[in-house]
């Protein structure tokens, strides 16, 4: 086997510069290899070596991988829930023309291993919406949806029919401190703490009993390395796991920021993004990946306020 070269496309973004400097700090600097359309934060921009590059450029993806002698590809870049939404042609175009380039790669043998994010989003309104089960009903009526639920899809059958080596998470709402979100309905849980810090009011865009999955960003990526590390055996599910730690409302979270910061206050005003929240489920049950490549989370709701607050103080 090769030694192992990473290319992050989309290294930028919230999950993609934590992951980053995660597998800079395993692998060696040299050894990841971060692209983006966009500069990152400095920390990403110094640690190792960038490259611009655009994941729907089949051409230039080819070309540093060859360059690079890439082994494994982590494809980040895509447009979110909300912001898909807003532009659903271009939206569909990113999240399935990247997926293909990255998964041709891997079917012609020029890379060994694919990482591919799926999301919450592929449930719909008549998914159960408790303990939400790996195998279940699936109509999803966003476009960020739709795309995250036909891109497993693909994922399943380049697996089946030509043996491609692709491992997927529904990722639920992921919160971090280092970089913000980028134009997802669980945006609401990140701004929160920064407002709550800066202001000490939010007005939150959903409503306060709207439940959703979540997960603190070490656990997101201690997810992600898991399974890009666990044999090929122990994964069964080749269109994208079911992924858990915590589900809260924003009522529940703004009571446990109060625990921290009692002048804390939160009000209520809800915008396009409820109607995508609601057609989400409120749990997630994931067992299977619990019990294929024993998935853990660290964090729960208690956990991820202490820190959140913390890391934001630190920072500013
Ligand atoms: P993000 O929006 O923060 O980052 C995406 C990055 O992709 C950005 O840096 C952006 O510049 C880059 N990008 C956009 N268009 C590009 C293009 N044409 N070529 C190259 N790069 C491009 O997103 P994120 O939150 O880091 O999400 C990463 C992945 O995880 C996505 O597939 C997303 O759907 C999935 N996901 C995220 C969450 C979450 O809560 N953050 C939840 C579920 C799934």
């Amino acid at each position: 086997m090769n030694p192992k070269k990473i290319l992050i496309i989309g290294a930028a973004g919230q999950i993609g510069s934590e992951l980053t400097l995660k597998l800079r700090g395993k692998y060696g600097n040299e050894n990841v290899i971060a692209s983006d359309i966009k500069e990152g934060g400095p920390e990403l921009m110094e640690s190792g070596p960038f490259e611009i590059a655009d994941a729907k450029d089949r051409e230039n993806i080819n070309r540093l991988v060859n360059h690079y002698e890439i082994t494994d590809v982590y494809l980040m870049a895509a447009f979110l829930s909300a912001t898909a939404e807003k532009v659903p042609m271009k939206a569909w175009e990113l999240n399935m023309d990247s997926l293909f380039i990255v998964l041709d790669l891997a079917k012609d043998k020029k890379i060994e291993k694919v990482f591919w994010p799926s999301s919450i989003a592929v449930f719909g309104p008549s998914t159960p919406k408790e303990a939400t089960p790996q195998t279940t009903v699936m109509e999803p009526t966003t476009v960020y949806g739709i795309s995250k639920q036909t891109g497993e899809r693909w994922c399943e059958y380049y697996f089946r029919k030509y043996g491609v080596d692709v491992r997927s998470l529904r990722y639920p709402g992921i919160i971090s401190y280092k970089t913000l979100p980028g134009g997802g309905t669980t945006d609401y849980a990140v701004e929160i703490f920064h407002e709550a810090l800066k202001t000490g009011t939010y007005i939150s865009f959903l409503k306060e009993d709207t439940a959703l999955p979540m997960m603190f960003m070490d656990d997101a990526i201690k997810a992600t390395i898991d399974i890009m590390e666990a044999p090929g055996e122990r994964i069964k599910v080749r269109s994208s796991y079911n992924l858990s730690a915590m589900s809260f409302t924003p009522k529940e979270l703004a009571a446990e920021i109060k625990k921290e910061l009692p002048r804390f206050e939160i009000s209520y005003k809800p915008d396009f993004r409820q109607e995508i929240a609601d057609s989400w489920p409120g749990s997630i049950d994931d067992s299977i990946a619990r019990e294929e490549w024993y998935w853990e989370h660290e964090y729960d709701l208690p956990k991820l306020t202490k820190a959140m607050l913390q890391g934001l103080k630190v920072e500013s």
